[in-house]
């Protein structure tokens, strides 16, 4: 089947309400919240978003914390870095 979309993709929903800018930055989040992600304890690409910071494994059940519309943000894994190193510091 051809490609309907070219550009907005899945805000084509939206169709030409509430502008273009304000669409092409949704496109990311809602792409982001929609996707599946790589499961930490499982390895499988089976992780999808279950409400806001909630995520569940379908492959192994697992629920696991994260972002608001990804699994992981850049504060969650400089936070996740910073206490492994004062760890190996503690050590
Ligand atoms: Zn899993």
């Amino acid at each position: 089947m051809a490609k309907r979309t070219t550009k907005v993709g899945i805000t084509g929903k939206y169709g030409v309400r509430y502008g273009a800018s304000l669409r092409k930055q949704l496109k990311r989040l809602e792409v982001a919240q929609h996707a599946r992600y790589t499961c930490t304890f499982c390895g499988r690409n089976t992780v999808r978003r279950h409400s806001v910071g909630i995520w569940n494994c379908s492959g192994c059940k697992k629920t696991i914390t994260g972002g608001a519309y990804t699994l992981s943000t850049p504060a969650a894994s400089a936070a996740r870095s910073t206490l492994r190193r004062l760890r190996e510091i503690n050590e």
